[in-house]
């Protein structure tokens, strides 16, 4: 059983995902040649405070920074690094808001400057993974429906699944059961239901997925030095399906 959120906890939890996706705004434009992740740990932490959150991954399991950074071959929770990002490298940059006991999570992998056509066939794929893995993100499906709809995805890309990694539940916890796996068959699993407010998060590389653990015991690198690409969005269930609470919230007419 998965636990469902009320309606006043989606709202707390939408008000950390909006700070989550300002902060990958502001990032995202100062994604340019040159500029180092450190440069943009700095930028971001001080983007959260100034929206009166707490950026959620700093001090988690001791993680030290306010961003993760991958860039390249690096998968996931990168620690950022004071080498200047070069025309070419892909960036993925994980971000997370602590507010008012709630979380919200997101990460997003960009270019820096021009990127080769491999490269930008694995940042199309990946998002593309996670919008359709989102759209099965509806009242009673199940939970593998989300993991099945990623893997065909990928598979008919030609991209290979890191299945170290997946997505989560978040609330008052950045990480909540269940984990969702990014393969798999689908019809499986729990039924999803109006209330549960997950971390879709497709993670794919280039070439083999067999993962390397660095030396800072949070850095994971493809074996093969392949492009690795991450894209999350916070999500919410409601009766008329997916809401995703990492993008702006939708103004009434
Ligand atoms: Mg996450």
């Amino acid at each position: 059983m998965i636990r469902r959120k009320k309606l006043g906890e989606i709202e707390r939890i939408s008000a950390s995902c909006q700070i989550v996706f300002a902060v990958q705004q502001k990032i995202e434009a100062l994604v340019t040649p040159g500029i180092t992740p450190l440069e943009l740990d700095r930028i971001a932490e001080a983007e959260i405070r100034a929206l009166g959150a707490a950026p959620a991954f700093k001090g988690y399991h001791g993680f030290p920074y306010s961003i993760c950074s991958s860039v390249n071959a690096s998968i996931v929770h990168g620690f950022p690094d004071d080498t200047p990002l070069a025309v070419g490298d892909i960036i993925s940059i994980d971000v997370g808001a602590h507010l008012d006991g709630y979380y919200g999570d997101g990460a997003f992998t960009v270019g820096v400057g021009t990127i080769g056509p491999e490269a930008q066939r694995l940042l199309d794929g990946t998002l593309a993974c996670l919008e359709l893995g989102i759209a099965q993100a509806r009242p009673d499906g199940r939970l593998s429906d989300i993991s099945n709809a990623i893997e065909t995805h990928a598979d008919a890309q030609g991209l290979a699944i890191i299945r170290e990694y997946g997505g989560h539940g978040i609330g008052r916890k950045l990480h909540e059961s269940p984990h969702i796996n990014n393969y798999g068959p689908p019809g499986k699993g729990p039924r999803l239901k109006p209330g549960h407010v997950f971390c879709i998060e497709p993670i794919l590389c280039l070439g083999d997925p067999e993962v390397e653990h660095s030396d800072d015991g949070w850095t994971t690198v493809t074996r093969d030095r392949s492009l690795a690409a991450h894209s999350e969005h916070t999500v919410a269930i409601t009766e008329d399906g997916p809401q995703i609470l990492t993008l702006p919230t939708a103004v009434p007419a």
